[in-house]
């Protein structure tokens, strides 16, 4: 009975999560025009009319939800985001079908990973389903940004920061999560744009033991500067390996399809071993290659030497990255070592297998094929 009691006086004060609920809407007086549908469209610029955050502290939980007007954040500049990188990060996207329904592509997956990620920095937890209630309702109140052609899209970023105010490298205190939109134009307005990658084994993003698998911004800032150099050398994304095994492709997942030394015909990934990113995407195509079952499908180590000796012996039948932002990205060439090895391209600017993976998923994520991985926004 005691303890019963207890138990409820600490839960009333101290709130595990947040829940969508007690949702605060509070809608803007000055929405923003919209932006021409066009390819100049510049990548998480046209942020959208409103914002979702909630604040946590040590003391008293999970604090109000609240969608609000796209605002600047207030922090303190002691925040330990600032100082020690408590920062982790998602990206989905929501599709308006031809019928206006609006859609979103495996949310849960997307809100798993946040979670998992703000474990890594010390940041709290909550209840996925809650907040994705609170995503419905944001991309609802927001959903004339949702464009109804296709190809064009919501990205949504849901963001977790450290805003504890003590400079003391410590369990951040107090944290904030807030989601930001931004419609966003299609990642290939003209058809699929290969991209040649610069593979440099002293380079490295992800390590056995490190966070490569957790979306936080602290992988990515430390890439940023030598891609700039390789794009002057023609190269657009980096072929990070670990202990020279292929992981990544910049910020995408890495798949190639080709004539195995036995011979057989194979689509091949690199394993979730704790330096790779778990890509929604990535679960996407094996889940659905497995089921067209046309060919081996195989998460397994294999190293640079492997793949060159491939492209020497002309076994390699396509290549491609793969994430949410393009889906699939054709790969053309790949340099190691002082040669570029050439990457065929079935169709001119990418492989049969990469067209059929995009014109696949973006039919799931427009509706054109019911599937169970779309999460309907819609209330009515
Ligand atoms: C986000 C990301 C991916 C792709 O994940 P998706 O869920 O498919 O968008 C792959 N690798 C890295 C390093 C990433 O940050």
């Amino acid at each position: 009975m005691w303890s019963n009691c207890l138990l409820k006086t600490l839960s009333r004060r101290h709130s595990t999560s947040f829940r969508a609920s007690d949702l605060a809407v509070h809608l803007t007086h000055t929405p923003k025009t919209m932006p021409h549908l066009d390819q100049s469209l510049i990548f998480g610029k046209n942020t959208t009319d409103h914002l979702f955050w909630v604040d946590w502290d040590f003391e008293k939980g999970w604090h109000t939800p609240q969608i609000v007007p796209f605002q600047p954040l207030v922090l303190d500049p002691c925040s330990s985001c600032f100082h020690y990188g408590t920062e982790c990060l998602e990206g989905l996207k929501a599709y308006k079908t031809a019928t206006g329904k609006t859609l979103l592509f495996r949310p849960d997956l997307n809100i798993q990973r946040l979670r998992k990620s703000a474990r890594a920095l010390a940041l709290p937890d909550f209840d996925g389903a809650e907040l994705l209630q609170c995503i419905r309702k944001l991309v609802d109140v927001d959903k004339k940004w949702v464009p109804d052609k296709k190809g064009y899209s919501m990205y949504i970023r849901p963001t977790m920061i450290g805003t504890h105010q003590q400079l003391g490298v410590t369990k951040p205190g107090s944290a904030k999560l807030f989601v930001v939109s931004a419609l966003v134009g299609p990642y290939f307005p003209t058809g699929f744009n290969p991209v040649n990658l610069y593979c440099d084994e002293t380079r490295i993003r992800a390590w056995p033991g490190g966070v490569g698998d957790k979306k936080i911004g602290g992988n990515y800032g430390p890439g940023i500067a030598y891609t700039a150099e390789i794009n002057k050398l023609g190269y657009q994304q980096l072929l990070w390996l670990v202990k020279g095994n292929v992981t990544e492709v910049g910020t995408m997942n890495f798949f190639m399809l080709w004539k195995n030394k036995e011979g057989e015909t194979e689509l091949i990934t690199p394993p979730l071993d704790g330096t790779i990113l778990e890509g929604v995407t990535r679960d996407s195509i094996l889940e659905l290659t497995r089921e067209w079952n046309e060919f081996k499908v195989t998460e397994r180590a294999f190293s640079i030497h492997e793949l060159t000796q491939a492209a020497e012996e002309g076994r390699i039948i396509e290549a491609f990255g793969a994430g949410t932002a393009c889906i699939v990205c054709p790969v053309q060439k790949i340099f190691f070592k002082g040669v570029d090895y050439e990457i065929p391209m079935k169709l001119g600017k990418s492989g049969l297998l990469t067209k059929r993976l995009l014109d696949h998923i973006l039919s799931i994520q427009y509706g054109e094929i019911e599937h169970p991985w779309s999460y309907k926004v819609d209330y009515n």
